[in-house]
């Protein structure tokens, strides 16, 4: 089973992105052209399921030790999402790929982690003969480390609260594991983003079926991506002066209106309790009020729920004139709410375990 002194064909099913995974399916003789062939069902169903639950479960199938089909079915789900072309599903299967491979890794022995950092070509030591006491297993160049920690916002990923001697980061394994998963979430969203070859008939027809079940549940998805309960201090800036200029009761210009109804419907802000809100504001009328925020939100009318401006627009009408670290990161209102409010939720997370420590 050894395919170098370090991999075994099932740790090429667990980290089927190594280039020693590649040379496997060389080995296949696997031809992206080919795949229509019947010999390739099942390997093609493989990945298609894969996609499946990754839409409707969001997560993945575990890896059993069918390895011709395991370690091929990486890049042909890989090609299938790319072909499918949708940013959130690709965005979704990465990060769920990149979890499942930290799983495995947190089993793994500090060799085979170094082996794999090696391939991002990560500057790390295994720290040997350290006290019996010692937590850290491991030294990061710090350039590694800040290349995947800054997207953490937890005050333990900053620099300055690491153990640091010669421009290297004192680490556990668990948080090389967790460094290592993102460089992984990144690698395979640039895998996404690869050009796709010219497809086989059937092949297109698994894309279109792919396509068609994630249209179909994609509104659903989007909304199971954000907190259930609204939470006020994870709006943008732009959103907070709106929604306090009404609580003020200020006029809200047309757009501004819009903007601000159509970010409060889509964070899950009732119809009813959004047009509560306005009845402050010194032209309120009820009845146009009641229609125009029903209508945003798809319960009458054209039944379209509509969504908020993109950034971009938003500076075109001069909503948005305040920003903050998390704007320049994002290009929708709605994608900083997500993810100040995921923030918000692993930083209450954070106190909350630090209260029973
Ligand atoms: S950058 Fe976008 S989210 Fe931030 S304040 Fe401007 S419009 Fe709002």
């Amino acid at each position: 089973l050894e395919v170098n002194q370090l991999l075994t064909k099932s740790d090429l099913a667990k980290y089927p992105f190594l280039p020693e995974a590649a040379n496997y399916i060389k080995q296949l003789l696997l031809d992206i052209t080919e795949l229509s062939k019947p010999e390739y069902r099942e390997l093609l169903g493989n990945a298609e399921k894969q996609i499946v639950n990754c839409i409707t479960k969001n997560s993945l199938e575990g890896t059993t030790n069918k390895y011709e089909i395991e370690i091929p079915t990486f890049p042909i789900t890989i090609m299938l999402i790319a072909a499918i072309g949708d940013s959130f599903l690709k965005k979704r299967y990465a990060l769920l790929e990149a979890k499942k491979i930290s799983q495995f890794l947190q089993e793994e022995k500090p060799e085979k982690i170094m082996y794999i950092a090696s391939f991002f070509k990560w500057r790390i030591k295994q720290l040997k003969n350290q006290p019996f006491h010692s937590v850290y297993e491991f030294k990061l160049h710090f350039a590694d480390y800040l290349k995947n920690s800054t997207i953490f916002h937890e005050k333990k990923w900053k620099l300055i609260n690491r153990h640091m001697k010669g421009g290297e980061v004192f680490l556990p394994k668990a948080d090389v594991t967790r460094l290592l998963e993102e460089e992984i979430r990144k690698y395979i969203e640039k895998k996404l983003e690869a050009e796709i070859p010219t497809l086989p008939n059937e092949v297109k027809e698994y894309i279109e079926r792919l396509r068609t079940l994630l249209k179909s549940r994609k509104r659903k998805l989007q909304q199971e991506e954000l907190p259930r309960t609204v939470l006020t201090e994870a709006f943008p800036p732009c959103m907070k002066t709106l929604y306090e200029m009404v609580l003020r009761g200020q006029h809200l210009s047309h757009i501004e209106r819009f903007a601000l109804t159509t970010f409060l419907i889509n964070v899950g802000m009732t119809p009813e309790n959004v047009t509560t809100l306005f009845k402050t504001s010194t032209d309120f009328n009820e009845k146009m009020t009641k229609y125009q925020v029903e209508h945003i939100a798809g319960t009458r009318g054209s039944r379209t729920k509509y969504m908020p401006p993109k950034c971009d627009t938003m500076r075109t009408h001069n909503i948005c004139r305040e920003t903050d670290t998390i704007c320049q990161k994002i290009r929708h209102p709605l994608s900083y709410y997500k993810r100040k409010s995921r923030t918000r939720k692993k930083d209450s997370e954070e106190t909350k375990s630090k209260n029973f420590t």
